[in-house]
């Protein structure tokens, strides 16, 4: 059992104003792992004030000595790598694999935004103009549950190598994580203030942070409903705001595909990390005319998936019974379940573990064809041409993702060229940290990771001279 009770302002750990308690449970076992101490208005204020009086010396830095500083970052993450991977084990329950990954990615963040601190990253010129680029201030950095280390660590990189003081409120589910996260930025010791963080509930510290003057900019991962309700909190002081919210990602599977490799595809797609990913293809477009094909492939493929392995638990009880309650809903609408079903899989009652459930006979305005789940739940929707695919595809509100599964490339691309979504992939699963990422529609706005991450902690400055 671990207690954390400390916030990380201005160089240093310092006890909690707020002194409200959250438990925190393993999900895969229900065990009492920890309790964290939640901060609160108070907490946020006073980091928000180190961050405000670090800014004029940081943002003047050479780039030379950012660099240094986040490479010293990334050093101290590297020596806690074992530590991080395996708290992001038991406080979320994300598969070995997936956690390693993530949290190596985490690290990695630190070292490949070196290569954008370049004077041209900062300055350009156009005729007599001299375009500089300065960094926004300070910057709120607001993050989910769902691979805390790597969303912190993502926003955390860009915005201090931008030259922004950072005021960072981990997801409060989080705080095991974001411990370690804590101690590895008071390890890489960057001057008082540079880096803070607030463990503490949305509505009050996250509240401070994106209502407060002296916050110029909001960089938000979460559900499409905080982001509302966060851009509508930013307004008012005008903050710059980058929102990256959920998804209802199609996979759309094309008619010259070969259905087993197309299915094992969209599993993994609609699958990864047990559904709890904002880039999750959850729904699944079938041509109908190799519908059954594509369904028995389905069944095979599901019912081969190993829990406890590839099929990890909910973060959380309650979020356990949200899903529990779409897979009534679908069943409610009249969606036929062709694997899994309500309730936990045999053996495994001890942990949030759903049944990998997938549906047949969806139609796409069915509430499970609709709404973000954040779970192991999928829809097969079929279609009868690709005018029709796109057109299912497109018809959700939200737009953060989608994938692409074909023979013919050429045609593969067309079709994703017709997609409203930030990101689209063909024929591959991959991850790039270096090239934008975010959303169309209720996706959000704004773009994350490589030099448009970056630029979205920049105000542009054109100065005139003869
Ligand atoms: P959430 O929206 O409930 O919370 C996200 C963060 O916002 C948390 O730190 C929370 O404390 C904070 N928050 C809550 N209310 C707030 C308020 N009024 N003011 C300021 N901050 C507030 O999301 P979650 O349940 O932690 O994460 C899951 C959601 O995140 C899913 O919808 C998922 O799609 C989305 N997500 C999106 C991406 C992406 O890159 N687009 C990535 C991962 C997760």
């Amino acid at each position: 059992m671990q207690f954390v009770s400390q916030h990380f302002i201005n160089g240093r750990f310092v006890d909690s104003h707020g002194q409200d308690t959250i438990d925190i449970h393993n999900p895969a076992t229900g065990e009492l792992i920890g309790r964290s101490t939640l901060g609160d208005a108070v907490d946020a204020e006073r980091a928000i004030a180190a961050a405000k009086a670090a800014f004029p010396a940081w943002s003047t830095t050479s780039l030379d000595e950012r660099r240094q500083y986040l490479q010293r970052i990334a050093d101290a993450l590297t020596e806690r790598m074992d530590d991080l991977v395996a708290m992001t084990v038991a406080e979320y329950g994300a598969p070995a694999f997936f956690a390693g990954y993530i949290d190596g990615q985490a690290r990695d963040f630190f070292v490949l935004v070196q290569d954008l601190l370049k004077p041209e990253t900062f300055e350009e010129t156009n005729g007599n103009a001299t375009i500089t680029k300065v960094p926004v201030g300070v910057a709120g950095l607001l993050t989910p549950w769902n691979g805390n280390p790597w969303f912190v660590c993502g926003k955390t990189a860009s915005a201090l190598a931008a030259g922004c003081t950072v005021v960072i409120k981990p997801s409060e589910l989080s705080p095991l994580e974001a411990q370690i996260l804590m101690e590895c930025f008071e390890k890489a010791a960057l001057p008082p203030g540079v880096i803070n963080v607030v463990i503490g509930p949305g509505a009050t510290v996250g509240n401070a942070i994106t209502r407060s003057p002296d916050v110029q900019k909001i960089s938000f991962t979460g559900s499409t409903r905080i982001g509302k309700q966060i851009n509508h909190d930013a307004t008012e002081t005008m903050k710059r705001v980058t929102l990256e919210l959920g998804g209802k990602s199609p996979t759309i599977v094309l008619d010259d595909a070969d259905m087993e490799h197309a299915i094992g595809f969209a599993l993994g797609a609609g699958l990864m990390n047990t559904g709890q990913a904002c880039i999750a293809g959850t729904r699944i477009l079938v041509p109908e005319s190799r519908f059954d094909e594509a369904k028995t492939a389905i069944k095979a493929g599901v019912e081969a998936l190993k829990i406890g392995d590839q099929i990890q638990p909910m973060v959380s009880a309650g979020h356990y019974e949200r899903v529990q309650g779409y897979i009534r809903k679908g069943i409610e609408e009249g969606a036929e379940v062709l694997v899994g079903g309500e309730g936990k899989p045999a053996g495994f009652e001890a942990g949030n573990y759903v049944k990998p459930t997938v549906f047949t006979n969806v139609t796409n305005d069915m509430t499970i064809a609709q709404e973000e789940i954040f779970g192991p739940v999928l829809s097969v929707i079929t279609y009868r041409d690709d005018d029709e695919a796109v057109a299912i595809a497109n018809d959700v509100e939200y737009g953060l993702h989608a994938y692409v599964y074909g023979q013919d490339q050429e045609r593969a691309r067309k079709v994703a060229n017709r997609i409203l979504a930030g990101r689209v992939m063909i024929n591959q699963i991959v991850d790039d940290p270096t090239s934008p990422f975010g959303g169309f529609k209720m996706s959000g706005f704004g773009r994350e990771f490589g030099i448009h991450g970056l630029q979205a902690y920049l105000e542009t400055r054109t100065v005139y001279a003869s």
